[in-house]
């Protein structure tokens, strides 16, 4: 972002996003410069007592970036590649994505520089709870609320909930969300960001004219949001030909037995050994002849290096960043239809508010009732990202970003500036 702090490549891609669209839209440059970076980045030490009885201090972040809106909401990563400007960008996405679905929450993030893989179980509860002391005067109900993102799941959630609520004297289930639905968890949460992916895919299908149970796709990362895809878009008819994961992918073109790589990944916690389909690299999966291409791993896949070689009709980004400005312009010159990040995978963010909703009102929904909801706030923003794509003759990320910040703007053109 502006300077050298959080500088990394995802923080230059992000803030490369914005200002393209602040330049469409014409934005206040007072406001536009105070957006180009976070309200504050907090950077601390973990230090944490492994299985063999030596103290390792891991490094965590936690990145508010805007909450005109709202408190901050996003994310808590945990992996290797974890660093400050990295989370600077989601933090950032995170505001874009609340504001564009319309929710009353500004963009946050956080993370540990760490490989949860390598870590006990043991370890893994010491390193969160760690985690969470040090950030707990920045997190909170009304300031700031954590979720799951990558490497991250409902346990983790629940291991902050009970740190924060032993610091309080009582429960607090509404300081995270994707929390178990024994402590205050909402029905759909896991299952949300994959299904919000499928949700937009089939209103871009709609559009497009094209018929879901004539369709291939390839999804990359088989993980929260990557399993969840594979799993309904085979739900919709649509024959998954290609997989992966951090070890590798697979492929073939007369479809994948999606129930066995669920039991399989489900057992073994990663797709490794798979025995159904040719082996892939992740670089060769992402070049795969499909209808529908669904990055649900890591940011910066899709680049000028591999855009060229894509041979999908839909690109439905799960992941969040998987796109460099530079293959964007591709993509659009292809003809390739975006479904940009911060709406395809909103549906964790607008199931986590729900969440926080339940918990505050101490009044729970039925699954039906939070799917319902969650289908009818994404079906109405991507027709207004579309409109807007139309209108104004851009990209569905363009249209999406100017939606999102033209409201961040607005709210903080009304709020004014305190002294
Ligand atoms: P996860 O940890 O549950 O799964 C990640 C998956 O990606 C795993 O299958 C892992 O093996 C795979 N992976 C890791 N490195 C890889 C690599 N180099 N190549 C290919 N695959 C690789 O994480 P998740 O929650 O599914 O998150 C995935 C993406 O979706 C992230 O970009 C995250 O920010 C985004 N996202 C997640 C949520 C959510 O609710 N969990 C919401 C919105 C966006």
């Amino acid at each position: 972002m502006a300077t050298v702090e959080w500088h990394s490549p995802a923080s230059e891609m992000a803030v490369q996003q914005f200002d393209i669209a602040a330049k469409k839209l014409n934005l206040d440059s007072n406001v536009a410069a105070r957006l180009r970076r976070p309200d504050r980045a907090l950077i601390v030490s973990v230090p944490t007592r492994m299985d063999n009885g030596q103290v390792q201090v891991f490094t965590g972040y936690r990145v508010q970036h805007n909450d005109v809106l709202g408190p901050f909401k996003g994310g808590i990563r945990y992996h290797p590649a974890v660093n400050l400007g990295e989370v600077s960008a989601l933090a950032m996405w995170m505001t874009w994505k609340c504001s564009l679905v319309g929710l009353p929450l500004g963009g946050g993030k956080g993370g540990i520089a760490c490989d949860p893989a390598e870590l006990s179980r043991q370890e893994l509860q010491s390193m969160t709870r760690r985690y969470t002391a040090e950030i707990i005067n920045f997190i909170g109900p009304d300031v700031d609320v954590p979720a799951p993102d990558m490497g991250t799941n409902e346990q983790i959630m629940a291991w902050i909930m009970d740190t924060y609520s032993q610091h309080k004297g009582h429960a607090v289930p509404e300081v995270v969300t994707g929390k178990p639905v024994a402590i205050g968890g909402t029905l759909g949460r896991k299952e949300a960001t994959g299904r919000g992916v499928v949700y937009t895919i089939m209103e871009a299908a709609k559009h497009l004219g094209i018929d879901l149970s004539r369709c291939t796709a390839v999804v990359q990362g088989f993980g929260n949001v990557g399993s969840v895809v594979v799993k309904e878009l085979a739900i919709a008819g649509v024959k998954i030909v290609g997989v992966s994961d951090r070890t590798g992918g697979f492929y073939d073109s007369k479809g994948l037995p999606v129930d066995r790589l669920m039991e399989l990944a489900n057992k073994n916690h990663s797709l490794e050994g798979c025995p159904y389909g040719d082996k892939v690299t992740n670089a060769e999966l992402l070049e795969l002849k499909c209808d529908i291409l669904v990055p649900a791993a890591l940011e910066m896949q899709i680049t000028k290096e591999n855009v060229e070689r894509l041979q999908c009709r839909i690109l439905a980004e799960g992941a969040n960043g998987p796109t460099t400005v530079e293959a964007d312009r591709v993509i659009q010159e292809k003809g390739i239809f975006l479904i940009p990040d911060i709406l395809a995978n909103a549906g964790g963010v607008v199931v986590s508010y729900f969440e926080w909703v339940q918990d505050l009102q101490n009044f729970f929904w039925t699954e039906e009732e939070v799917n319902k909801k969650l289908r009818d706030i994404l079906t109405k923003s991507f027709q207004e990202v579309l409109s807007m794509s139309i209108q104004q003759k851009v990209d569905m990320r363009l249209a999406a970003l100017m939606i999102g910040i033209d409201r961040v703007a607005k709210a903080m053109l009304w709020r004014g500036l305190y002294a």
